[in-house]
């Protein structure tokens, strides 16, 4: 704990210059750290860390999980990630389409898939889709899908955007970006240099957020707005070259839907093969689905853009609760309600 000690010592002394100042952590992961070390309650008061768009399952749009919904329950086999058979949408949830009769497996891995598709070969049927979800961190494994055969149902997005679209939306004031550590090592240092704010690409543990907190500050001290690397150990200039590359071959980057900003240019990746993408391959039955609903009093559009903590939504504890979750962003591990109904205020840190 010396070292933790020393730098929120630092931090402290770097704080008494500046009024208020806050920093946005853009990923799940790091959001789950904040709260688990109470790292919230060991810094300064007029140091904010904020919560935005880091829980993939979260930005998904609800027309998305409406759409795939539609494809099970007109008898297309759907394979995903556990997260996401649990987000409410406008109708029913994917768990509740399963539970009346639909085929929806949840997937550890690609893998998984394979062995589905190959069942359902033996039988002559041949009508299963994969909804991949996820930042660039998960996408490479769709990419597999897709070489392999696997029809997709793609909502992957690309985080670096949404960082752009919060900067230029102006709704909150954002001093600087805690940039995501699993992302970074699949695209490396160079995309976040088109944002004209302080960054650190940041590791998991908690010493490695206070030290990019302090980084930080010590950016906006001295003026500076760069890039810093604080995740060297893994993350390098160039990324994961081979990752990108396979990205490259059978993705385009195209315009998608976000939960809680609509539409963002260039920030998701579509399956190039129109025979492999479920939303061409099924657009007859995608282009009957009616506009969605809103989840009513649910304020996960707001927190995913970190105008808003969880405790500010009515429904947060009395009726949202990882068991019986009203909105995505208390489904999800890395959805800021579930993370802040898990973990206290406490701090586990010096
Ligand atoms: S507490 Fe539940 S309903 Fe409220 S914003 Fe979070 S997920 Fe949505």
């Amino acid at each position: 704990m010396k070292i933790e000690k020393k730098i929120i010592n630092e931090i402290n002394i770097l704080a008494e210059e500046f009024d208020e100042v806050k920093f946005m952590e853009v990923c799940g992961t790091h959001t789950q750290t904040v709260a688990k070390y109470g790292i919230r309650g060991v810094l300064p008061e007029n140091i904010k860390l904020i919560s935005g768009p880091g829980c993939p399952v979260c930005v998904t749009s609800q027309e998305d999980i409406d759409a795939v919904i539609e494809l099970a329950l007109n008898g297309i086999s759907i394979a995903t990630y556990g997260d996401m058979i649990r987000v409410p949408g406008s109708k029913m949830s994917l768990d509740y389409a399963k539970a009346k009769g639909s085929d929806i497996t949840i997937v550890y891995s690609i893998e998984d898939c394979f062995k589905i598709k190959k069942l359902k070969e033996n039988l002559d049927n041949d009508n299963l889709v994969f909804f991949g979800v996820g930042f660039e961190t998960t996408t490479p494994m769709t990419c597999v899908a897709l070489k392999k055969g696997l029809t997709v149902y793609s909502v992957h997005k690309l985080v670096v955007p949404a960082m752009d679209a919060l900067l230029a939306m102006g709704e909150i004031k954002i001093d600087g970006f805690i940039d995501p550590g699993h992302v970074s090592t699949i695209i490396g240092v160079k995309p976040y240099r088109k944002l004209k704010v302080p960054q650190v690409i940041t590791g998991f543990e908690a010493v490695d957020v206070l030290a990019s907190v302090l980084m930080l500050l010590r950016q906006l001290k001295e003026g500076r707005c760069e890039v810093e690397n604080e995740y060297a150990r893994l993350v390098h200039e160039e990324g994961n070259v081979k990752a990108l590359n396979l990205m490259n071959e059978v993705l385009d980057v195209a315009d998608s839907r976000w939960r809680g900003f609509g539409v963002i240019p260039k920030s998701g990746m579509e399956v190039r093969d129109d025979e492999l993408n479920a939303k061409i391959k099924y657009g007859e039955i995608l282009n009957e689905i009616p506009k969605p609903g809103e989840i009513p009093g649910c304020a996960c559009s707001e927190i995913i853009r970190g105008l808003k903590e969880p405790d500010e939504c009515p429904l947060f504890r009395e009726v949202c609760t990882p068991d019986a979750p009203r909105g995505p962003c208390m489904v999800s591990q890395e959805g800021t309600c579930n993370i802040f109904f898990r973990y206290s205020a406490g701090s586990a840190l010096p």
